[in-house]
């Protein structure tokens, strides 16, 4: 049985049982949401003893090898001494909060100092009680403030706060960024396609406003599907990035309701079947619910796109209950 030492005390892990799952059966309150190897709110730092490959997949190799690794999907082999991954955020406050549509927020956070990312990757925003959850990232550094969509679960803790309680200037946190879901300029003609349902939007505009910035030259198809046209946001932002840049089209995709609205009708895959049925030496960009990202995945895979040039991020959220 290993023994875990944290903030002076020693915890015993159960065969079997996660890192995670020790601390928090044992009462130790740590940050966590997908507790699937995801949305590293969990992570923490061994300073001594040896954690599996697998609880570090993902990391960044600076995290790596200063002993981070992401505890839910830890299950230890040897004792470990760990520390909280506190020393890796920066301090912020929200900056602004904006209704999108009845359930999508426009949230803008500013750090206190600044933060090198690239629009697409995400970010663990914490509240001042320790509450943490991933956000991905729709802005670019040049715009100043963070900027993300905000998805109101429901009875969600950190989404339900953001909609309904917080407020300009409270206080939070930010760690990261990570995650390779974000554009490079070394293949400027590549033809680009980024697809994604519901807030799965806001890395994907990101990425697209990074590569026309960078001046792509290639075709860059963007689709964003919702259960009825309600469910769309940026339309107007998103009409007007195509009115200005020949090389960019966005298609917006429902289920139903879309007849009289000039909006593509049908299953978001189907959709993008239908007009770009084969995709050799494209390169692809999923985000969002993860069963639609792990749909999209396979079907752009099957339609010719080389499984190395699709990166995904499935946004995973905490287990229910
Ligand atoms: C890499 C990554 C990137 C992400 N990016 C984004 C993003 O850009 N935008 C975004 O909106 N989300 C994103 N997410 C998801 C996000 O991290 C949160 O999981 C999500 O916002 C829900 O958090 P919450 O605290 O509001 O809900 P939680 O309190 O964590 O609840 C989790 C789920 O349980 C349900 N639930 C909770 N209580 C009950 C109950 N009593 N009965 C029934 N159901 C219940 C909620 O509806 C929700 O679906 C991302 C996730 C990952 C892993």
């Amino acid at each position: 049985m290993a023994v875990l030492t944290y903030a002076g005390a020693a915890y015993e892990a159960a065969p079997g049982e996660t890192v995670l799952e020790a601390l928090l059966r044992q009462g130790v309150d740590v940050a966590n949401s997908c507790r699937a190897g995801a949305c590293q709110s969990c992570l923490l730092r061994a300073a001594c003893g040896t954690v599996p490959a697998v609880a570090q997949q993902g990391l960044k190799a600076t995290l790596v090898e200063q002993g981070y690794f992401l505890s839910c999907v830890s299950r230890p082999e040897t004792d470990l001494a760990l520390e909280p991954a506190g020393g890796l955020e920066v301090a912020g406050r929200i900056a602004g909060l904006e209704r999108l549509t009845e359930t999508v927020l426009r949230a803008r956070v500013e750090t206190e100092s600044p933060l090198e990312y690239r629009a697409g990757q995400y970010i663990t925003l914490r509240r001042a009680d320790g509450l943490a959850r991933s956000h991905s990232l729709a802005s670019l550094p040049a715009d100043g403030a963070l900027e993300l969509h905000v998805r109101r679960a429901p009875q969600g803790k950190m989404s339900g706060w953001l909609f309904d309680e917080a407020r300009a200037d409270d206080p939070v946190s930010v760690r990261g960024p990570a995650g390779d879901c974000f554009y490079t300029s070394g293949t400027p003609e590549q033809p680009l396609l980024l697809a994604g349902t519901g807030t799965g939007l806001a890395p994907l505009v990101g990425i697209c406003r990074d590569a026309l910035g960078q001046g792509h030259t290639g075709p860059i198809r963007l689709f964003h599907g919702a259960v009825r046209p309600a469910g769309l946001y940026l339309r107007d932002e998103l009409l007007a990035l195509m009115r200005e840049n020949s090389n960019f089209a966005y298609t917006p995709v429902v289920l139903e309701g879309g007849e009289d609205e000039g909006i593509a009708m049908g299953a978001l895959d189907k959709v993008i079947a239908s007009a770009h049925p084969k995709l050799g030496g494209w390169r692809g960009f999923v985000c969002g619910d993860p069963g639609t990202v792990a749909l999209l995945r396979k079907k752009l895979f099957l339609a010719g796109m080389a499984s190395r040039e699709i990166f995904a991020d499935a946004f995973v959220e905490a287990p229910r209950g």
